[in-house]
């Protein structure tokens, strides 16, 4: 792959479907929850019933108003609904009411960073609002053997469909980019961004050309992409698929695949169909959707800082290297975790190593949010300054912080009773000291004779006479003039 990508150039796009967090669906008073019992959350109007009309969600479009900003998009004052016609099992309608000669917003950008640092930008080509057809329940059921079940809660909840240009060069500029958007979106509360339950999904178009060659290669569409690890996975099979393709002499063919997660391979649903299959007609029964400035201007303000001015003003302001400042705002809800931490216990480069590390990896083994941690910022906060006050150890702190974890105190409480408070006390670590120096003498002659190397075994000898407690460079010092002597 690596030999052939120095002769191919991927090019890749990505649509992103991101469900909004509205109360209720788009088009009906149905509530938008994930989860419920099937076919619970619906009425006339979702299950397509003759006679029913849709009416537009307010929130639905002050929320795909906040996407298009935060993206750059250019907000259009009038964009019109339109019906997109299909048959599938899980659209009773017959048609999904979408955007498309004249979406909410378009040509906005993403910026994003890579493994290297290496600062990308995409391009937006467009941002239109639709509704999320139900779902086929294919598994999971008594009868899951003969028949497949349809479930229509998810019929008619809100989208945003984020379509970007064919910039992305590769699965890990892909992989990068969904990261950013996905924490732009979290941070504006336009989706909840959970993949797993499907509120956040994404389609990419895929093809490769010759390095050098300007014009792009025929393209596949890949769908059902629903976990960050299956786009990166599917987009390296779905590349080394053509890039054999190419190279065997044949071409690819411009069509519509399915990746499977369990077998690790795209496979082909359908002969890529062309928008005007879709036969898209205005929808007869809304009116073209007219946002005006103040609407925009509302969207706007209710507009929190977004993760790329966080980061800036985290590296500025704490003194951050670039790294720190981007895994810290990758969410909203760490970012604010660090800064209450930073700032209560004075030492910012710390606070970010200890949260970007032991709190991160607590919270991902316990499959949990930083909201639910049991070390709020204010006892880690407390940690941080006894290490830097001498009074524990780095080596105690680690040990103080799974208590931390477990039981929810505070750290100066487990030290004071557990008694781990570092030995930086010369009277009582010299006692010690003499007493290694004692019983050791074939040691401590030989380090005598120059062998300078039973130092450091001393040292071992005193930190596990105190239980690590000690002070490892008080007891360098004494050690040397304990053996000298
Ligand atoms: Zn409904």
């Amino acid at each position: 792959m690596r030999g052939a990508l120095a002769r191919f150039e991927p090019v890749i796009g990505l649509e992103v479907h991101a469900q909004l967090l509205t109360r209720t669906k788009l088009f009906c008073g149905c509530a938008n929850r994930f989860g419920a019992e099937p076919n619970t959350l619906v009425c006339p109007v979702c299950l397509g019933l003759p006679g029913a009309l849709p009416v537009l969600n307010r929130q639905a479009v002050t929320l795909a108003l906040r996407a298009a900003l935060a993206t750059g998009c250019t907000v259009h004052e009038v964009s019109v609904f339109e019906r997109k016609n299909y048959f599938y099992p899980d659209l009773p309608k017959g048609y999904q009411i979408s955007q498309y000669e004249r979406p909410l917003a378009t040509s906005g950008s993403v910026a994003f960073t890579l493994a290297d640092g290496a600062e990308r930008r995409v391009r937006l080509t467009r941002i239109h609002m639709e509704e999320d057809a139900g779902k086929l329940l294919h598994e999971g059921f008594p009868w899951s053997g003969e028949k497949s079940g349809v479930d229509l809660n998810r019929a008619g909840v809100p989208l945003v469909e984020i379509v970007t240009e064919p910039d992305l060069r590769g699965p890990e500029e892909a992989h990068a980019y969904l990261t950013a958007l996905r924490a732009i979106l979290l941070y504006a509360e336009v989706s909840d961004g959970n993949m797993e339950e499907g509120s956040l999904r994404c389609d990419a178009n895929v093809s490769i050309r010759p390095r050098g060659v300007a014009t792009l290669g025929t393209r596949t569409e890949i769908k059902n992409l629903n976990s960050f690890r299956n786009v990166s996975r599917a987009l390296e099979h779905e590349l080394a698929r053509q890039v054999a393709v190419v190279e065997a002499g044949g071409e690819v063919l411009q069509e519509t695949l399915l990746w499977d997660p369990d077998r690790g391979e795209t496979v082909s649903m359908r002969s890529k169909e062309e928008a005007h299959d879709y036969r898209y007609f205005p929808e007869p029964d809304l009116p073209p959707l007219v946002t005006g400035a103040e609407w925009v201007e509302e969207a706007r303000r209710s507009l929190p800082e977004l993760p790329a001015e966080r980061r800036l003003r985290l590296a500025t302001e704490y003194g951050l290297p670039g790294y720190d400042a981007s895994v810290l705002t990758q969410e909203r809800a760490v970012a604010d975790y660090f800064e209450a931490a930073a700032r209560s216990s004075g030492n910012p480069k710390a606070t970010s190593n200890w949260v970007m590390t032991e709190v991160l990896r607590k919270l991902k083994e316990g499959g949990r949010g930083i909201a639910s941690s049991p070390v709020p910022p204010a006892a880690l906060a407390g940690l941080v300054r006894l290490i830097d006050a001498g009074t524990i150890s780095g080596k105690t702190a680690k040990d103080v912080f799974e208590r931390m974890w477990a039981t929810g105190e505070p750290a100066a409480a487990i030290v004071e009773r557990e008694g781990l408070t570092q030995l930086s006390d010369d009277s009582a670590l010299e006692a010690i000291v003499a007493e290694a120096v004692a019983s050791f003498p074939e040691q401590a002659a030989s380090y005598r004779a120059g062998k300078t190397a039973a130092l450091g075994w001393f040292v071992g000898q005193v930190m596990k006479r105190t239980g690590g407690r000690a002070n490892p460079q008080r007891v360098n010092e004494l050690l040397r003039r304990a053996l000298a002597g």
